[in-house]
């Protein structure tokens, strides 16, 4: 899919294709070095970053184990509140662990602080996070995110993993969207 199967859609290109491919390899690397000889277990937040996981995980040198966990945050539209349910855990057993979480965006930070929280109570050796998009919010909250692929302007995009209504996480890029597809 590119820009073209979107019509007018798509306002603003803010992360390509290329570009992204290009850090998460840069990502992949760091996480390679930092973890060293370490056996390592990707989380990945669902829906959103299926995408990251899938490229990340396959641009690392080192054979990682993968699981997935959703959660939702209550909250009016499109604010989370910080209040999270656990909608699918994890089936594997965090003791002794080496966990990354793998997430698509920090916004308010929110999800994340309970997600880590809540991981680190399972007895995790360590818990670290990576994220390939945060939003400006994200650095007003106590929150020491160890991988960022790209720091993008409070605005709300979609592509790469993210949805607007479930639509465009097939998108291969991240995007801000045209007005008229919120009306
Ligand atoms: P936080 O708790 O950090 O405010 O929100 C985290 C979650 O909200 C992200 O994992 C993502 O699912 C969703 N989210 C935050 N900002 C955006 C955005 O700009 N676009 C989309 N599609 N989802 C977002
Ligand atoms: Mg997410
Ligand atoms: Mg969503």
């Amino acid at each position: 899919m590119d820009q073209n199967d979107l019509g007018t859609d798509i306002e603003k290109v803010l992360v390509t294709e290329a570009q992204i491919a290009h850090r998460l390899t840069e990502m992949a690397s760091d996480i390679d070095r930092d973890y060293q000889g370490r056996d390592v277990l990707l989380v990945g937040v669902l829906k959103g970053a299926v995408m990251v996981m899938a490229d990340l995980a396959r641009a690392l040198h080192s054979p990682v184990r993968m699981d997935w966990m959703a959660v939702s945050s209550y909250g009016s539209g499109t604010k989370s509140s910080g209040v999270v349910r656990i909608l699918k855990d994890l089936d594997t057993d965090l003791k002794d662990q080496h966990v990354l979480i793998v997430e698509d965006i920090i916004d308010s930070g929110l999800t994340l602080s309970w997600l880590l929280s809540n991981l680190r109570s399972r007895g995790a050796a360590s818990v670290e996070i990576c994220t390939l998009l945060r939003k400006p919010e994200a650095v007003k909250v106590e929150l020491d995110v160890r991988y960022v692929g790209f720091d993008v302007p409070n605005e709300f995009v979609i592509g790469y993993g993210l949805d607007y209504a479930e639509r465009y996480r097939n998108v291969p890029f991240v995007a801000t969207l045209a007005p008229h597809v919120y009306q």
